[in-house]
Parts: C-alpha cells; structure tokens; sequence
C-alpha cells in the first residue's frame, strides 16, 4: 500500500529559502537555485529522454520565489525571480528532492559559478 505524503507547513523564509513540514513530520528546507535546478516543467526536462535540460550550477543562488501556490492537493506550483512559473512539483516529487541531512548526506553544493548566464541552456 502507498503511502502519500503531504506538506502540513509550507513556510516561506525568505525569498530564497522555503520550508516543508511534512504529514509524517519529516522537514526540509529548500534552497529556492535548487527548486529552480530541478523544475520538472517540459521547458526543463527533455520530454522523451528525462534529460534535464538545465546545467548544474547555472542557477545563481541569489534566484528567489516570488510567490508558491498550491496546485490542487497534489503539487505546488513556484515563479521564481527569472519570470519561469511553469513548473508544477508535485509532493512526492518535492519529497524525493528534500535536501536535508537525512536525505541528502552528501549535502548541497551552492553555486558559485557565474561565468554562465542565470538559467541557461544546453545546446
Ligand atoms: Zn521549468
Ligand atoms: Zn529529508
């Protein structure tokens, strides 16, 4: 039997940081460049590969939410400070994304890079 997991808490800290607080009380805080890297819109995601379509590292970390709404009870949907919005992160989605210690042990890499143009794309 699946399990479904739903946010209980979704805390906007700060432009760049947004916070989820999960039904089985698991939580995570999520780097808005990390969401942004990850958007699983057909814009960024190859539709017949999976490939992403967006470089590691072309996100400036300074990108920031400018709103989060919820997308029926299943998804959220985030515009980010680029003006991209079409990206629908569905929970179970934003789950396996969960960027904390337990999730993620290696951690994450904020980038630093800033020789690429913020969103850029491979060719
Ligand atoms: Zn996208
Ligand atoms: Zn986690």
């Amino acid at each position: 039997m699946k399990s479904y997991v739903t946010p209980t808490l979704v805390k906007r800290v700060s432009p760049t940081q947004t916070d989820i607080t999960w039904n089985d009380g698991h939580a995570g805080s999520y780097p808005s460049w990390y969401l942004r890297e990850n958007c699983p819109c057909a814009t960024c995601v190859e539709e017949f590969t999976g490939q992403r379509k967006i470089l590691k590292g072309s996100i400036p970390a300074t990108l920031g939410r400018v709103d989060v709404q919820p997308v029926g009870n299943y998804a959220l949907n985030f515009r980010w400070s680029d003006g991209h919005s079409t990206g629908i992160y569905t929970f179970e989605y934003l789950r396996k994304l969960c960027p904390c210690p337990q999730c993620l042990p290696e951690g994450l890499r904020e980038p630093t890079e800033l020789g690429r143009k913020p969103g850029s794309f491979e060719v």
